[in-house]
C-alpha cells in the first residue's frame, strides 16, 4: 500500500518538474514578442521612427507611413504590426511610423 501511494507521489513529482521547467521557456517566448515589438527606433534600419511625423529625410513625403506602405503586413495589437522587409524581420512596427524604403502600397 505505502508503495503504491509512494508511486502516485512519484508521479505527482515528476509532472511538478516538468510543469515547473516549461513555465521559463513559456516566459522567454512572451519576453521575446514583447522585447521585439518595444525595440528602440535608435539604432534601427532604414532611419526608421515610430512616428511618421518625426522623419527626417530627404525621401520621406507628407502622408506616409507604415500602414499604407506596400511592405504592411497588417496590425497585430494595439498600433503595432509586422513588416515584410527583410530588415524589419524581427520587430514590430508602428502604424504610424516610416522608414526610408518606404513604397506606397498598391
Ligand atoms: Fe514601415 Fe518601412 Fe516597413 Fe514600410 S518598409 S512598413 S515604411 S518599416
Amino acid at each position: 500500500m505505502s508503495d503504491s501511494i509512494d508511486g502516485g507521489r512519484r508521479k505527482f513529482l515528476k509532472a511538478s518538474a516538468v510543469t515547473a521547467a516549461a513555465l521559463p521557456l513559456a516566459t522567454l517566448l512572451h519576453q521575446g514578442t514583447v522585447k521585439a515589438k518595444s525595440k528602440a527606433e535608435e539604432d534601427h534600419a532604414h532611419d526608421y521612427v515610430n512616428d511618421a511625423a518625426d522623419a527626417d529625410h530627404d525621401r520621406y513625403q507628407d502622408g506616409q507611413k507604415c500602414s499604407n506602405c506596400v511592405f504592411w503586413e497588417g496590425e497585430e495589437e494595439d498600433g503595432w504590426g509586422s513588416c515584410s522587409h527583410p530588415s524589419f524581420s524581427d520587430v514590430l512596427v508602428n502604424a504610424e511610423g516610416w522608414c526610408s524604403v518606404y513604397a506606397p502600397a498598391g
